[in-house]
């Protein structure tokens, strides 16, 4: 049976394009090309920018198949090539010239006053304020009591997501190799009324992170989830931690994360 590959863009010209052209050159080469997952689908191709991969997973659903991104976006972090190394990387391909990059997602579980959600995040989890007010929130390690923190908001990165929002608040760029939580604070407030860590905490994956609100202004909070917003009301509990999905980041030959890193960042 041939072998399937699902390829996704978003809705940029360029990426259509780019989709057309990838289309054509894997038919060519033999392969069966879907919009869908079907039985026989070896890898998922999203083109566009991180944005646009970071979607692509939540939409399938973290599928266990590889996954690669093309870049047609501004950054382009998480993708493995441009639009000129098509030819490259299908014989790489072909070839099996790649290895897979496993990593961990975080998992959030918020309870309310009536529901219980699951959600999962490739970059990060931020809880804030609905309003563009301070939100008060109290927060437990293992059942332990660490602070009541008072600013705009947490974050808690995976190591893959650390160079993301958690780069841009203060937070460390972790080695995708380390199995951590980074919790990082945003705009912490340090005053005689309000005590919080300055700096990320960095916890093993081991850990389940505890954070209650408190509720000055308004019943309501607010979950971005990847950038994507979720508003929630009487929120007793979120707890956060590693999930047991895996994303298969493929990898060509070659690809070495630090020297992505200072491409990328310098
Ligand atoms: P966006 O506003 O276009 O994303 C902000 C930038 O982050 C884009 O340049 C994006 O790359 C890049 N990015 C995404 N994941 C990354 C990663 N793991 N490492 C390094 N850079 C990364 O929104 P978006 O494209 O929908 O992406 C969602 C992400 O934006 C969220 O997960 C969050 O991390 C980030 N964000 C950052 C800030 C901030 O830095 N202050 C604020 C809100 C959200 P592309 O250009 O290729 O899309
Ligand atoms: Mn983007």
């Amino acid at each position: 049976m041939e072998k399937s590959i699902t390829v996704t863009s978003n809705r940029l010209k360029q990426s259509i394009i780019v989709k057309d052209l990838l289309t054509r050159k894997l038919s060519e080469a033999g392969y069966n090309v879907s919009d869908k997952i079907e039985n026989n689908t070896k890898l998922l191709i999203s083109i566009g920018g991180d944005g646009s991969f970071l979607q692509t997973i939540h939409r399938f659903s973290f599928v266990d198949i590889p996954v690669m991104a093309i870049n047609t976006g501004h950054l382009g972090f998480f993708a493995e090539l441009s639009p000129s190394q098509i030819d490259d990387f299908i014989k790489a391909y072909i070839n099996e010239e790649y290895f897979i990059q496993k990593i961990s997602p975080l998992e959030a579980s918020i309870r309310t006053k009536d529901q219980c959600v699951n959600i999962t995040a490739i970059n990060e989890i931020v809880i804030k304020n609905v309003k563009s007010r301070t939100v008060h929130l109290d927060l437990q390690v293992d059942g332990i009591k660490i602070e009541s923190f008072s600013g705009d908001g947490m974050l808690i990165s995976t190591p893959i997501g650390s160079t993301a929002y958690n780069y841009s608040a203060g937070g460390s760029i972790v080695d995708p190799n380390l199995n951590l939580l980074q919790l990082t604070p945003i705009a912490p407030m340090n005053t005689n009324a309000y005590r919080s860590f300055t700096s990320s905490i960095i916890l093993p994956t081991t850990s389940v992170i505890a954070i209650s609100p408190e509720y000055h202004f308004e019943n309501s909070i607010l979950i971005v989830v990847d950038g994507t917003q979720y508003k929630f009301t009487h929120i007793e509990e979120i707890r956060v931690f590693k999930s047991d999905k895996r994303i298969n980041l493929l990898r060509l030959n070659g690809y070495e994360f630090w020297t992505r890193v200072a491409e990328k960042f310098l």
